[in-house]
């Protein structure tokens, strides 16, 4: 029996310490705990890497911190189009949603399109109307929106007219939340779901529904969940590429994950980090920003949460 593992992420790009209070600090790790320890419950039952995956999103797309489901990021049309996918390691099974706007919560859609096993990706109005179809809880736009959100919206806005959209803090720009776990039965799982970035343009479809880019997962290799500069986790099939530098080239974890994330993606100057973890358990949570939202439960049960460099062990 293997010994289960999850990790998370919450987003990379996140303020500057001195941005946020204290307290604000303390509200993610809180709810970075709760996805980890949601996933974990799931884990420590003998549940599924996907069930443990789906479990932790959950708790993050509900939570206002993170950029996905309730505080989503605002497109330029002051509109919230969401994204998300989950793949499940031992068959390659996977489930995508691009650009929706009514479902609470965009990867419980993902996976019911990954249980039905037909089309891996449905976008839109289509994929609004197959969770509906599929008993998900639907709500309004307003649902989704908080009052940070709608700040960063403003503030890229007049950035853009100023010609100094560059300056904007890494922060405003980014977010996303995901997971990858490894269950009791040796299998992985990935998930990761996203409001995109502020002010992105309408129709806008990043890196978080494509399999291979921001998702991946295969059994005997390693799971992947990305954040950051999408066009980029495109381009370079980032969840793939990782894979396969450890399937192929016999890589660690590590070294590929560093050199996809701290090489290949950093000489663009764009935001990135990923969380992941091997066949073996072991976990890689690179990033190239100032910091990223992470988190894990390691197979010795030790539960580990960080905003910035450092990060702290916390009771599970
Ligand atoms: N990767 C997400 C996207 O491009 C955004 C992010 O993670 O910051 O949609």
């Amino acid at each position: 029996m293997t010994r289960p593992v999850i990790a998370i992420h919450g987003g990379c790009g996140v303020m500057a310490k001195l941005d946020l209070t204290e307290a604000d600090w303390a509200d993610a790790r809180r709810d970075l705990a709760e996805a980890l320890r949601a996933g974990w419950r799931v884990l420590t039952a003998g549940g599924s890497a996907v069930d443990a995956v789906e479990a932790a999103i959950v708790v993050m797309e509900d939570s206002p911190q993170f950029n996905a489901g309730h505080g989503a990021a605002l497109n330029a049309a002051g509109i919230h189009e969401l994204d998300a996918s989950i793949m499940r390691g031992a068959d390659l099974g996977a489930g995508a949603v691009a650009l929706v706007r009514r479902i609470r919560n965009p990867i419980r859609a993902a996976r019911a399109l990954l249980e039905q096993g037909g089309p891996v990706m449905l976008g839109a109005t289509e994929a609004d109307n197959f969770a509906a179809r599929s008993g998900l809880d639907m709500v309004e736009q307003s649902y989704f929106t908080t009052e940070r959100r709608v700040k960063s919206l403003a503030s890229l806005k007049a950035k853009a007219l100023e010609g100094t959209l560059k300056a904007a803090s890494e922060a405003e720009k980014h977010g996303t939340v995901g997971a990858v776990a490894l269950d009791s039965a040796g299998h992985l799982a990935a998930g990761t779901s996203t409001g995109g970035y502020n002010n992105k343009p309408e129709g806008r479809i990043g890196d978080t529904p494509i399999i291979g880019a921001g998702t991946y997962a295969r059994n005997g290799v390693c799971a992947v969940s990305g954040t950051g500069a999408g066009e980029f986790f495109i381009r370079h099939a980032v969840g793939h590429e990782i894979a396969s530098r450890i399937a192929y080239l016999g890589e660690s974890l590590a070294t590929a994950a560093d050199q996809v994330i701290k090489s290949d993606l950093a000489s663009y100057g764009i935001g990135a980090g990923i969380v992941s973890i091997d066949a073996y358990g072991n976990i890689a949570a690179p990033f190239n920003t100032d910091g990223m939202f992470r988190g894990w439960i390691d197979a010795d049960g030790n539960l580990s949460v960080g905003t910035h460099a450092e990060v702290t062990t916390v009771s599970l």
